[in-house]
């Protein structure tokens, strides 16, 4: 079954289901991500910081599937070890796109909001040029808090297309998710799956696997996409890869869903990654 289009406030379609591919080193990237593209996936998620976007373009590449077809994120790394001013931003933007082999982005990320160095709004400026000059389609930001997305809706009239944040059961995420949708930004969940981990073993999770006779990461990942979010699980294992992009046979019902809501909702909410707020 085909994956769905989620529509993005600038008009694109982005699909809701995607491949991470944090933590693949660059010599392995072409592989996991050349795997990724033949089992039918055509948005891949990536970063400067990852130092794998070479590898990524090679197996673009190396794909045959039409750049048209094909949904290309990076994110900014804006780091602490510069000042990320115009000329900074623009000089990391073609790079990236240097070592993805493409002309245009589908979607440009500033990678976390660093509220304490007090530049995303600058940073935001070269992203409003960034989008108008349309080398990236869509442009948007990962991790912001509420309070991120508000000092820059009073900023700019360019809402983010996306916010890419740690989103999974154990971390449900109901105010941001309920800011995006009133402000038109689209819920993008990174580890989607909690990294693998303590998630993917809860009982709560295996009995609504069992139930629908699927694996625990599939039902997690129905959860994401019945709720909304756009989901980048990543896999550098065959078989994985292919398990994760065949969720769309099945459906959770409201008990299902609710039950996998319940494991972080209120107190029992827990981060895997970085807080945001204090993140450098
Ligand atoms: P994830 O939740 O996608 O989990 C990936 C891990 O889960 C794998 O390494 C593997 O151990 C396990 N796994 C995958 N498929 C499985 C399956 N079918 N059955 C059992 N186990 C399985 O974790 P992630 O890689 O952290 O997140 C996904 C993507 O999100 C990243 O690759 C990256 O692109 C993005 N991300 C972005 C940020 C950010 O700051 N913007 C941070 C983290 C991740």
């Amino acid at each position: 079954k085909q994956v769905p289009s989620i529509r993005l406030n600038n008009g694109t379609a982005m699909p809701q289901l995607g491949f991470g591919v944090w933590q693949v080193p660059d010599s392995g990237a072409e592989s996991a991500v050349g795997t990724a593209l033949e089992a039918g996936y055509r948005s891949i998620d990536t970063a400067a910081i990852y130092g794998n976007e070479r590898g990524t373009g090679r197996a673009v590449a190396a794909s045959g599937v039409p750049r048209g077809d094909l949904f290309v994120t990076t994110k900014l790394w804006n780091g602490p070890k510069q000042r990320w001013g115009r000329d900074q931003v623009l000089r990391a933007f073609d790079d990236s796109l240097d070592k993805l082999g493409l002309d245009h982005l589908d979607l440009y990320l500033i990678h976390w909001p660093r509220p304490m160095r007090d530049d995303f709004l600058a940073i935001w400026k070269t992203f409003e040029e960034i989008a108008a000059s349309g080398r990236a389609k869509a442009v948007g930001v990962s991790n912001f808090r509420p309070a991120d997305l508000e000092r820059l809706r009073g900023e700019s009239d360019l809402v983010p297309a996306v916010n890419q944040i740690e989103l999974h059961p154990l971390f449900p995420q109901e105010e941001l998710r309920a800011l995006h949708a009133s402000l038109g930004i689209v819920t993008e969940a990174w580890s989607p799956l909690g990294q693998g981990k303590e998630l993917l073993t809860l009982p709560a999770v295996a009995a609504v696997a069992a139930k629908h006779g699927r694996s625990a990461a599939q039902v997690v990942l129905r959860w994401h996409l019945q709720l909304g979010n756009v989901v980048i699980p990543k896999s550098v294992t065959p078989a994985r890869i292919r398990e994760n992009l065949d969720v769309f046979g099945f459906e959770l019902d409201a008990a299902d869903l609710a039950e996998l809501s319940a494991l972080g909702s209120g107190a029992a909410a827990r981060r895997i990654g970085p807080d945001p707020a204090v993140f450098d």
